[in-house]
């Protein structure tokens, strides 16, 4: 199979989950994580009707963004203050924001190109050392400062589950759902109004994610990889 037949067999897989889940497909936007392939691995996917990519280094971004400028470009990589002007020239949603000072960043970035820059919060549901994000019980402040600023528009959060067992991961995506309906609650309306996303799910875990209510899966390997099986059961 090639990246086109597999994007299809995602899409349709993602599409049955959330009916089985009692959600409608059009609910969950599949990313596809074009990472790890060149333009021509793009361009396959996008044949077979991929709209949304996801990308994790500026100049990837950047670089894909403008060969195929009708998708939509996800950001969603460690953030680099300096390199904040390309990502919010490129990215159409930021999913991986959790700093202050890339905040204003960001604000200032989309101020000067006229634009407002949709953004995610990251948070850091199972508290692992290597995962980045903020920490649950910080996450409603730095929502309530984005929120204030004029060119961000937030427009939910994004986890990454541990690695590990499907009941690890699932209460880590429920964990995600419970804070941004707290954080939903507790916004001003017209900011928990577009408070709506939930990116949460990628390649090993994303049946989960959309059983606890991702609207957004990020989906890298089971798409572009040629042996996304075999390395599963090699593991
Ligand atoms: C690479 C990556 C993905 C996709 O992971 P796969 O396991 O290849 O599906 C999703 N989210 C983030 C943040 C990533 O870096």
């Amino acid at each position: 199979m090639g990246i086109g037949s597999r994007y299809q067999t995602v899409l349709e897989d993602v599409a049955s989950q959330a009916r089985f889940c009692g959600r409608a497909p059009e609910d969950v936007c599949l990313v596809a994580v074009s990472k790890t392939v060149g333009l021509e691995g793009v361009a396959s996917a996008l044949e077979a009707g991929a709209k949304d990519f996801g990308e994790n280094r500026p100049d990837q971004l950047v670089e894909k963004a403008s060969a195929f400028p009708s998708a939509r470009w996800h950001f969603i990589g460690n953030i680099q203050s300096r390199r904040i002007p390309d990502i919010v020239s490129a990215a159409f949603l930021i999913h991986s924001l959790y700093q202050e000072s890339h905040a204003l960043k960001i604000d200032e970035a989309a101020r000067a190109l006229g634009k407002v820059q949709d953004v995610l919060i990251e948070v850091n549901v199972s508290g692992e050392e290597s995962k980045s994000g903020v920490s649950p019980h910080e996450a409603l402040a730095f929502a309530r400062l984005c929120a204030g600023l004029e060119n961000v528009r937030v427009r939910g959060l994004m986890t990454m589950a541990p690695q590990g067992d499907a009941e690890t991961a699932r209460a880590c995506f429920e964990g995600l759902r419970d804070l941004a309906n707290a954080i939903r609650a507790a916004l001003p309306a017209e900011k928990a109004a577009v408070f709506s996303e939930l990116s949460m799910g990628m390649s090993e875990d994303w049946h989960e994610a959309i059983s606890s209510g991702a609207t957004i899966v990020r989906i890298g390997r089971a798409i572009f990889s040629d042996n996304f099986e075999d390395e599963d059961t090699a593991c």
